[in-house]
């Protein structure tokens, strides 16, 4: 490109636009292609004599020198044309044995996010959000994947990274998911385990042929060897067979589609912990109905509650962890996977350790809490009315997230001192839940708050994240 970033900034206030500067990226073919904002809205600016985006489209061009510079919106019509050109935009599969997922709630902190796991050696998962999170933020598949490629693009990043459809249910969400080109898809088995076991006598030959082969079979864990027994591989069977019919068709439907992409199946919200039986058997069950697993997420022991550390015993935890991937090694290779890993600091280099370095790790809340505090700084009047409507709002926030929180142990009124409100476990668990009901109550206010204040805002999720990191994997 030959003109410099400083002219081009130059050209572009004139227009009321403001460049980011990380983001210009030269084309092959001389052009240079690069993120910009006008006022609160995302552009594309694009530096050549043709714009790639057919017309009509919304759009305006100005000289800046002797270049041609052509803005357009940041929409999901151009991002798929864009994505083409930049394959840095498009959402992969894990080339790492180690990967990590942070969810953004608000759609606003990819680029910080970014930062942060840029500097450690793990795959970035970028875009992650259920159905659930879908749901309370009015958001869906596409926005927030292009949510996510915001961040990519403005920052700058190279790639790769992945996009995962977390917690899905059915069928329509994982053709959501599929049309916007995730590629990561994530299978919970809740709502299919709850519709109940079926009796031995109805499971396929091939249920009960993977019991036969893996009854008796020898798992050699850290802590000593472990024999799988018949009778908990027979439950297994009976529990996991229906639920896993699904997961199968859904690896079909991504077949048919030609979609290549990560497989994990959770466990992770089921009542009991997960069994190196039931473990072993989802694995094999599944690699012979020709599903190539990517990783699994048990329901691990201790107590995994919501904005606070983990609850439990750290040594039981270690070695179940321990257990579950010497079952993942000796049965298909895929690894395990630790959701809720948000302020997890006391399992997370315990969760490495076990895992030998291959997992993965979710988190989510732990970047919404971050925006939250960002808010209770600058504005402690907001702050104070967020956390009246989130009280006001409890027993609707909770519907979809089982934790221990009583309404009793939150305070009337919180301290002024934003970081004494906030090492409140009470108040720190009703905001991680409440994002859905502020964010429809006071979504604009939160947001305009949030990108006044961008520059904090992103100090506080990386700083945040990189907490994460440096527990995991130093
Ligand atoms: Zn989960």
């Amino acid at each position: 490109m030959m003109l410099s970033p400083e002219a081009l900034a130059e050209g572009l206030r004139l227009y009321g636009l403001h460049l980011i500067v990380g983001s210009i990226r030269e084309l092959p073919d001389g052009g240079a292609i690069f993120a910009a904002r006008q006022g609160s809205e995302r552009r594309i600016g694009w530096i050549g004599e043709t714009s790639p985006f057919p017309a009509p489209d919304p759009r305006m061009s100005m000289r800046v020198q002797e270049h041609l510079v052509w803005i357009h919106p940041w929409t999901w019509a151009h991002y798929r044309i864009l994505r083409e050109r930049l394959p840095a935009l498009s959402p992969t599969r894990c080339d790492r044995p180690a990967s990590f997922g942070a969810g953004d709630r608000l759609g606003m902190a990819t680029a910080a996010q970014i930062a942060a796991l840029e500097r450690y050696p793990v795959f970035p998962v970028l875009a992650q959000q259920s159905p659930r999170e879908l749901a309370r933020t009015g958001r869906d598949f596409r926005s927030v994947l292009l949510d996510a490629a915001w961040g990519v693009f403005a920052s700058g990043f190279a790639g790769p990274f992945g996009a995962d459809a977390d917690h899905l249910q059915d069928d329509e969400q994982l053709r959501a998911a599929a049309e916007a080109g995730y590629s990561l898809y994530t299978f919970d088995l809740r709502r299919a385990l709850a519709r109940g076991p079926r009796p031995w006598e109805a499971l396929s030959p091939l249920a009960r042929s993977v019991v036969a082969e893996l009854a008796d079979r020898r798992v050699e864990a850290p802590q000593g060897p472990r024999t799988l027994e018949e009778s908990a591989l027979r439950a297994a069977a009976c529990r996991y067979e229906p639920a896993l019919e699904e997961v199968v068709r859904g690896a079909e439907i991504l077949r048919d589609q030609g979609i290549d992409a990560d497989l994990e199946v959770s466990v992770d919200e089921t009542e009991e912990e997960t069994t190196p039986e039931a473990h072993a058997f989802i694995a094999v069950y599944l690699q012979r109905r020709g599903v190539a697993l990517w990783s699994l997420a048990p329901r691990f022991p201790g107590v995994f509650e919501k904005a606070v550390d983990y609850e439990g015993e750290v040594e039981r935890f270690a070695q179940a962890a321990a257990l579950h991937t010497a079952v993942a090694r000796t049965f298909g290779g895929h690894r395990l996977s630790l959701h809720s890993g948000s302020e997890k600091f006391r399992i997370l280099p315990v969760f490495r350790e076990a895992t030998g370095g291959r997992f993965h790790v979710k988190t989510s809340g732990t970047t919404w809490l971050q925006a939250v505090r960002v808010v209770a700084r600058a504005v402690p009047a907001l702050f104070a009315e967020l956390y009246a409507i989130a009280r006001a709002h409890l027993e609707e926030s909770r519907r979809d997230y089982p934790i221990a929180l009583q309404p009793e142990a939150l305070p009337p009124a919180l301290p002024d001192d934003p970081e004494a409100a906030l090492a409140d476990r009470a108040v720190r668990q009703l905001f991680h839940i409440s994002y859905g009901v502020l964010l429809r109550e006071r979504g604009p206010a939160i947001r305009a708050l949030l990108e006044a204040h961008e520059a904090e805002h992103f100090t506080a999720v990386r700083e945040n994240l990189e907490r994460h990191l440096e527990a995991l994997l130093k």
